[in-house]
């Protein structure tokens, strides 16, 4: 039997899962999820060699000497450092194969959610890591598609689904029908942004410098388990930037929101668009049946809600907004109604 392995390379987070087929209950496979770590390597400098990759890297972030660098390799949602991105592929998918799910004698296949956006060389740079790394056949799946299939939206059928996939370094919308892409847009302005301009609000409001950790944890802290009311306030902690000393200040939900109003603003606007580049008869179903949303992002405070109310369609949040892609990778490889989406990979079109 063929082993079966799904990859969502995201800019901020890799996950990989394994297939296994199994006739438990009638269900005809088991998708398990073995690999969920950062996308980040640590690189010596000096030597250009990589130390670590994963999680391991991304504990080195802050706290590394002078020739040490904690890298994100696709941190823009393209291959930014082309280099050190296949050398954490290969890294990966080592990890996954030696792991006693797969056996090390079969070649396995292997499905790798890419960006819309990167280039062929790109894929094909993906591609050679993932052949170089031990799989056999590769597909390249466009991730907004694996992230429809993974949210269990009907990709197949000819009807209209929108996603909304908010990650680190991009935001990718699709409309998908009959397995394949029909109109999509992706930006540069996802997770990684809110961070930012958390930091740049609260440097000009207050100034407090926090770094990239802190500001990612008031965004998630402020998430909608917060409470529904706008003036709870949150403790930050940063550096007073008049003085140089330590400071905490009391920030409120309110404020939070007000800080991500521009790169949220340029999401729902990016949304708009694509639902107006969309046929007539699509537009229609996902008005009647919604938008999907996914990544990270997805999980962002009352982000479903101001969609909602500034498009007017009903919106949606994916069971489980971080897994969907590498879902979607997995079960794409596995489950026989889905063969179409793989004569439509990201790769054919581009070569
Ligand atoms: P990618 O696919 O680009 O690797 P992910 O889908 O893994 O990205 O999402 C990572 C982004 O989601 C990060 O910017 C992170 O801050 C954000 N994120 C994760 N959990 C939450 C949450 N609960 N609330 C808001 N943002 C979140
Ligand atoms: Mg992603």
């Amino acid at each position: 039997m063929t082993q079966t392995i799904g990859i969502d390379l995201g800019t901020a987070n890799t996950l990989v899962c394994v297939g296994e087929q199994t006739s438990k209950n009638g269900v005809p496979y088991k998708l398990n999820i073995i690999l969920n770590e950062p996308s980040v390597v640590a690189v010596d400098y000096r030597s250009g060699d990589v130390l670590a990759v994963g999680s391991e890297a991304r504990k080195m972030i802050g706290r590394t000497p002078d020739y040490l660098r904690a890298i994100r390799p696709l941190k823009d949602g393209v291959i930014a450092d082309f280099d050190y991105a296949s050398q954490m592929i290969s890294e990966f998918i080592k990890r996954a194969t030696s792991s006693n799910l797969l056996s090390p004698l079969s070649k396995p296949k292997l499905a790798i959610g890419v960006p819309s956006g990167i280039t062929s060389v790109e894929k094909r740079a993906v591609r050679e890591a993932a052949e170089s790394a031990g799989a056999g056949q590769v597909y390249l799946i466009d991730e907004p598609m694996a992230a429809g299939i993974g949210a269990c939206l009907p990709v197949s059928e000819p009807v209209g689904s929108m996603v909304v996939d908010i990650g680190g370094g991009t935001t990718e919308i699709a409309v998908i029908s009959l397995s394949g892409i029909v109109v999509s847009e992706s930006i540069r302005v996802a997770g990684d942004e809110l961070n930012d301009a958390i930091i740049q609000y609260l440097k000009k409001v207050y100034n407090l410098a926090i770094g990239e950790r802190t500001a990612e944890e008031i965004k998630f802290a402020l998430g909608p388990d917060f409470g529904n009311n706008g003036d709870d306030k949150f403790e930050v902690r940063g550096l007073n930037l008049i003085n140089g000393l330590p400071r905490t200040v009391s920030i409120s939900q309110m404020e939070v929101r007000e800080a991500m109003v521009e790169p949220l603003t340029s999401i729902i606007e990016a949304v708009k668009r694509t639902l107006e580049r969309t046929p007539p008869e699509l537009a229609a179903d996902i008005f009647e049946r919604g938008i999907t949303l996914a990544g990270g992002g997805a999980m962002l405070d009352s982000l479903d809600v101001a969609i909602r109310n500034e498009v007017e369609v009903p919106v949606y949040i994916a069971e489980n907004p971080l897994e969907c892609v590498v879902i979607g990778t997995g079960r794409v490889l596995v489950d026989k109604t889905l063969k179409r989406v793989l004569d439509h990979q990201a790769d054919t079109v581009a070569q």
